[in-house]
């Protein structure tokens, strides 16, 4: 099997994604404009931090064809309170003006809260609001590739 640096495996899927902005009328694969907006804003250096080496072999076969091993230290990043996946880049501290990161898979912000229950209006709901939506949407938050029997 191929190996690559887990460096230069996120460098390979943004060039490719640099060569697809470019190159590809994504317009036609997407039937909302809103669906093309937040394809362009995202911050493509910050998007693979903390994730799987296994999940980056993954998109480099789908991208290339080949199987292949990426290696190195994944970034320990900190865990989400809502769906525990470690996804955050600061823990809350407001002693150290640090928290408040959205959690790119569930989207709770992190405010301090411990207590599922209690609401948010910074959140707009509660942690047991947000991780009922994970259950409910099992589409945008899918964490397998296969479906389970
Ligand atoms: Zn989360």
């Amino acid at each position: 099997m191929k190996k690559i640096s887990r460096k230069d495996a996120i460098n390979l899927i943004v060039e490719v994604q640099n060569i697809i902005e470019k190159k590809v009328d994504l317009s036609k694969y997407f039937s909302e404009d809103q669906w093309i907006n937040s394809i362009k804003e995202k911050e493509i250096d910050t998007d693979f931090q903390g994730v799987s080496n296994g999940f980056l072999s993954e998109i480099i076969q789908s991208i290339t064809g080949y199987k292949v091993e990426v290696c190195g230290e994944i970034e320990v990043l900190f865990p989400c309170p809502c769906c525990a996946f470690r996804t955050l880049t600061e823990s809350y501290n407001p002693m150290e003006g640090t928290g408040y990161d959205i959690c790119p898979y569930c989207n709770w912000e992190d405010d301090g809260t411990i207590d599922a229950n209690t609401y948010r209006s910074i959140n707009r709901g509660s942690i047991a609001d947000y991780r009922q939506r994970i259950r409910e949407n099992s589409n945008r938050y899918y964490t397998n590739k296969w479906i389970k029997a």
